[in-house]
C-alpha cells in the first residue's frame, strides 16, 4: 500500500478485483458515491473500491489478502446506519465490502422456529418470507426496506419490536463469520440451549464489523400474531406514562408488545409537515403513548386486553383521553405517526440527537433533569423527545431555536450531547441504546467507559484483528 492519503496500490486493487470479477467491482466516481455516504451526510467518505462478493468464499479470499498486504476493509449492508460506523474515512485508503450479493435464504425451519439467511437480505424481504412460511419476524426498523441482516447484527439493532421480541442479538441464535485472516467460523447453529464455553458470536453481534465479517445467520421466528390492537393515550406526565406502562405490563404481560412515548413537540411538528396525517385524539396533550397488543390466540383476546388496559388507566386518572384504532388503516395511521417523527425534525432546523436508554423507572426524572440541562446550553432549543419507552430508550432529539441560526446551535453539539448525557450516566444508562458508537460516539465512549471495559474491549479486537485491518477508527 502506498501512502494512505493517495489511496492504494494499482495492482493491488487488481488484485481485490479478480476476486469477484470487474462486474461486482465498483469503481467509477458517480457508481462509488452512494457507498461512501451515510445517511446524515456527517462523514463523507473516500475509497478507490467496493467489492461486491456473491459468496463466503469470495469474501474468504478477500479478507485474506487485506490481511497479507494490510489494506484496511469497512463492511457494508444497507448503508442506513446512524453513527458513521459503515462507510470509509475520508484518508481513501480503505476499501469497501459490499454484502448486498449474499442475499440468499439457506434453510427456513418452521418446527424449530427458525431461518438460515445470508447477510444482504434486506430487513423487509425477511419479513416477507417468514410471513409465506406463517411466521413473524419481528425486527421491525424505520430502514427495513433497504437495510440487510448483516447490518442489523453488526449494530445490534433495536426498533419498536423490542420490548416483546428483543433486540437483534436476542433474535440471533447463531452466526457464520469471516475472520480477518479469511478463515471462516461456522456457528450456525439453531440451539436454544447451547452451554459450550464463551458465546463466540455474540462478540461479532454489534462489534460494527471491527472483528470480521457477517456473512449468515440463523434468526428465530415466532408464530404470526393472530390478533392486533393499537391505541393512541393521551397523557398529562412522564409519570403518568409510567404508571400506564406499569398497567399494560401487569395485565398484558407478553402480549404487550410496543410502548411508545411520544412528546407534544415532535407530535405537532408530525402533524404540521407530514401530508394527511391526522391527529388522533380531540385535543392535545403534554405526552402521547402508542400502545399496540398482540394476542396469540385471537382478535377478540387483543381488544379484550386492550380495553382492560385503558379502562383501568381512564378510571384511575392516569390516562387523560385514549382512542383505539377502528381499522387496520388506522392502526397503520398512528404507527405512521410514530415512524415519521424523525423526518418531521428536519423543517425545523438543525438537531442535535441523542438515543439514550434508562431504567424504564428512571425515565420521568431523566426527562424532567434533561429539560433542565437542554436550557443550561440553550434555553430557546426545543425538546423533540420520543422513543421506545416499554424499552427505556428514548429519542431525546433537541431543535434548534426557532428561526434561529443552525450552524450557531450545531456549534453546541458537544456541550449539548455532554449535558444530557451526564444525566444518563449518573441514572445507570447508556449513551447509545439502539443505533451504535461508530465514528459519532467513539471518542465519548473511550473517554467516559470504564478503563476496565475499554481495556477488555481492545484485548478483544487484538486477539480477532491483530493486524487491525478491519473497520479501523470505528467504535474502538
Ligand atoms: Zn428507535
Amino acid at each position: 500500500m502506498t501512502s494512505s492519503v493517495d489511496g492504494i496500490d494499482a495492482a493491488l486493487l487488481d488484485r481485490f478485483v479478480a476476486i469477484v470479477g470487474a462486474a461486482h467491482a465498483v469503481r467509477g466516481e458517480a457508481e462509488i458515491a452512494p457507498y461512501l455516504h451515510e445517511p446524515r451526510g456527517l462523514y463523507p467518505g473516500r475509497s478507490p473500491l467496493v467489492l461486491k462478493p456473491a459468496s463466503v468464499e469470495e469474501v474468504s479470499r478477500i479478507l485474506a489478502l487485506a490481511s497479507e498486504t494490510g489494506t484496511h476493509i469497512v463492511p457494508q449492508g444497507g448503508n442506513t446506519g446512524l453513527v458513521g460506523a459503515q462507510v470509509p474515512h475520508a484518508t481513501g485508503g480503505e476499501v469497501v465490502v459490499s454484502l448486498s450479493r449474499l442475499n440468499r435464504v439457506r434453510e427456513l425451519d418452521p418446527l424449530s422456529n427458525t431461518v438460515t439467511v445470508e447477510a444482504g437480505m434486506v430487513l423487509e424481504t425477511l419479513h416477507q418470507v417468514a410471513d409465506a412460511a406463517d411466521r413473524l419476524f419481528p425486527l421491525s426498523l424505520a430502514s427495513q426496506g433497504s437495510c440487510q441482516i448483516g447490518g442489523n447484527l453488526s449494530s445490534n439493532a433495536g426498533g419498536t419490536a423490542v420490548l416483546a421480541y428483543g433486540n437483534t442479538r436476542e433474535l440471533c441464535l447463531g452466526l457464520e463469520v469471516v475472520l480477518p485472516t479469511g478463515e471462516v467460523l461456522d456457528d450456525l447453529r439453531k440451539l436454544k440451549k447451547d452451554n459450550t464455553g464463551y458465546d463466540l458470536k455474540d462478540l461479532f453481534v454489534g462489534a460494527e464489523g471491527t472483528l470480521g465479517i457477517i456473512t449468515a445467520a440463523v434468526l428465530k421466528l415466532f408464530p404470526k400474531p393472530r390478533g392486533r390492537e393499537v391505541a393512541w393515550v393521551g397523557l398529562n406526565s412522564p409519570e403518568d406514562a409510567l404508571a400506564l406502562f406499569g398497567v399494560a405490563t401487569g395485565r398484558a404481560g407478553g402480549s404487550l408488545t410496543a410502548f411508545e412515548l411520544v412528546g407534544r413537540t415532535p407530535l405537532d411538528f408530525v402533524l404540521q409537515y407530514t401530508p394527511d396525517a391526522v391527529a388522533p385524539l380531540e385535543s392535545p396533550w403534554p405526552w402521547n403513548a402508542l400502545v399496540e397488543i398482540s394476542s396469540g390466540r385471537s382478535a377478540e383476546d387483543a381488544s379484550g386486553l386492550m380495553e382492560e388496559i385503558l379502562t383501568e388507566g381512564l378510571e384511575t386518572g392516569i390516562a387523560g383521553d385514549a382512542v383505539i384504532a377502528a381499522s387496520l388503516a388506522q392502526a397503520h395511521a398512528f404507527w405512521s405517526l410514530r415512524e415519521n417523527l424523525s423526518d418531521a425534525q428536519k423543517p425545523e432546523g438543525a438537531s442535535i440527537k441523542h438515543d439514550i436508554s434508562v431504567p424504564v423507572v428512571s425515565i420521568p426524572a431523566f426527562i424532567a433533569r434533561a429539560a433542565d440541562a437542554v436550557a443550561s446550553v440553550s434555553p430557546q432549543a426545543r425538546v423533540v423527545c420520543f422513543g421506545h419507552m416499554g424499552d427505556g430508550n428514548l429519542h431525546y432529539n433537541v431543535s434548534q431555536p426557532a428561526g434561529g441560526d443552525p450552524k450557531a446551535f450545531l456549534d453546541l453539539y458537544r456541550a449539548m450531547n455532554k449535558a444530557v448525557h451526564d444525566i444518563v450516566r449518573e441514572l445507570g444508562g447508556s449513551i447509545s441504546a439502539e443505533h451504535g458508537i461508530g465514528q459519532l460516539k467513539r471518542d465519548e465512549l473511550l473517554a467516559t467507559a470504564p478503563p476496565v471495559a475499554t481495556d477488555l474491549m481492545r484485548r478483544i479486537k487484538a486477539a480477532f484483528d491483530p493486524a487491525g485491518i478491519m473497520n479501523p477508527g470505528k467504535l474502538l
